[in-house]
């Protein structure tokens, strides 16, 4: 059979990535994704493969966002045994949030659970199958050659360069988006046949985030002044440790007062330790900071809780605090149980530094719910509730237009992980300034590469 891609996830839409590629000898995935966003998407995750994962000779991770990894323990329960190839840090990180997203899936913490998915016993399998490969280090799989390179999205996150038949394959995974604090730029690439390329902002332009800090600050002055706390719902990876980076800076600027910070999150402390050990693949500036810190994701008045003990134990400090706890839309995870006790008093803030969807707690409270139900009580809402604008770790429309427009030979542009207006808007730049051949594949479709 000739060269091909069969588009499964993520086509047409932000989640579930997955790309099947067929090759004269062989079969592999680039990714194996959740589809994550309410009840039709979560139904998609228990649907049969649309392959036989037996059949499959290889799998490429391109970086730990769920969204992207997180099928790959239910590829391993449906007898997949060949390699996972990602980079070193992506495994690392996929080993924590796999591990927690099995612990979520055995205690069927989901309402909507269908039947469980995998277990932690999948995770450990699919663990042992992974091979790792640093950046811009070429290596052989069969007859195919693989090279990472880095995608400046979250750590780990890298654009595959694929060396197949007589072609040459590019994946963007997801892109960077430039300039962020402590990622890289998305690497640019000259040549390939064919671009695979994200598009989740095809359509858009990100507005600068310019007053972020001076909110950040204004909300951790004002806890101080009125001895209060300030809860900041946050994602445990990426966007905890772009928070304790910048904390961290304020700190050294002296521009924030003596104030307890806490990090409530034994996900985002795992994955911050992760952070810590990778610090040679951060940007310039991150490695002009390291050279007067020694830590940038600790300074003092910072700690963190593992255990549910010791945060129960915050609800109990009098005075003011900033606490940092997940889930980022406070759909799920211990920031609950911080809003459950802080939010029916007016001196306190909550922070959102993230986008939440529609129906999530996150998004009521930012659209001024007075009353609100949270584990199976009703709270009345009397603390102050604000959020950010926080940086996108996604290119938009300006970036993606930059990093395709870095190849020299005049590739054919596939645009996936986007919905159809993102697709479209980027489809109609990418033909006009680019005067590349752009192919927009439905869900499910299989493209020919000739
Ligand atoms: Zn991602």
């Amino acid at each position: 059979m000739a060269l091909s891609i069969k588009f499964i996830g993520a086509t047409g839409m932000v989640t579930g990535s997955s790309y099947l590629v067929t090759t004269a000898q062989s079969k592999f995935l680039v990714d194996c994704g959740l589809y994550q966003g309410g009840d039709a998407a979560d139904r998609k995750n228990y649907q049969p493969f649309p392959y036989h994962p037996k059949e499959l000779d290889f799998v490429i991770s391109t970086h730990s966002h769920l969204d992207h990894c997180g099928l790959i323990p239910k590829l391993v329960r449906n007898g997949f045994r060949g390699k996972i190839y990602s980079t070193p840090s992506t495994r690392e990180l996929a080993e924590a949030l796999l591990t927690d997203a099995a612990h979520i899936q055995e205690h069927g913490a989901t309402e909507k659970q269908i039947e469980t998915l995998f277990i932690k016993a999948d995770v450990d399998q699919a663990l042992s199958q992974f091979e790792t490969h640093a950046y811009n280090q070429t290596f052989i799989s069969g007859n195919i050659k693989i090279c990472f390179q880095d995608a400046g999205h979250i750590l780990g996150s890298a654009i595959t360069e694929i060396w197949v038949e007589d072609k040459k394959l590019v994946f963007s995974g997801d892109l960077g988006n430039s300039p962020v604090p402590i990622m890289r730029d998305p690497t640019p690439i000259a040549e390939a046949d064919y671009v695979i390329c994200e598009s989740t902002y095809g359509d858009r332009l990100h507005e600068p985030p310019t007053n972020r800090e001076k909110k950040l600050l204004a909300a951790i002055r004002y806890a101080k002044q009125h001895h209060a706390k300030l809860i900041i719902p946050a994602f445990a990876l990426e966007r905890s440790q772009d928070l304790l980076y910048t904390l961290n800076l304020f700190r050294n600027t002296n521009q924030i007062p003596k104030i307890p910070i806490i990090l409530d999150s034994p996900l985002a402390i795992k994955v911050t330790k992760i952070y810590k050990k990778y610090t040679k693949l951060f940007d310039e500036t991150f490695q002009q900071y390291l050279k007067t810190d020694q830590d940038l994701f600790d300074f003092p008045g910072f700690s963190q809780t593992n255990t549910v003990e010791e945060s129960k134990t915050i609800n109990d400090l009098s005075g003011e605090a900033v606490i940092i706890a997940g889930s980022g839309m406070a759909d799920g995870g211990r920031v609950q149980h911080h809003l459950l006790h802080q939010l029916g008093r007016p001196e306190n803030q909550v922070l959102f530094v993230g986008f939440c969807t529609p129906g999530t707690l996150g998004r009521k409270l930012i659209s001024g719910a007075t009353r609100v139900r949270i584990r199976d009580k009703s709270v009345s809402v009397r603390a102050k509730i604000s959020s950010l604008n926080a940086f996108s770790a996604h290119a938009d429309q300006k970036g993606l237009l930059a990093w395709l427009s870095g190849f020299n030979t005049n590739p054919t542009v596939i645009l996936t992980h986007g919905e159809d207006l993102a697709r479209q808007t980027l489809q109609g730049k990418v033909t006009r300034q680019l005067k590349r051949q752009v192919i927009v594949p439905k869900a499910g479709q299989i493209v020919k590469l000739n």
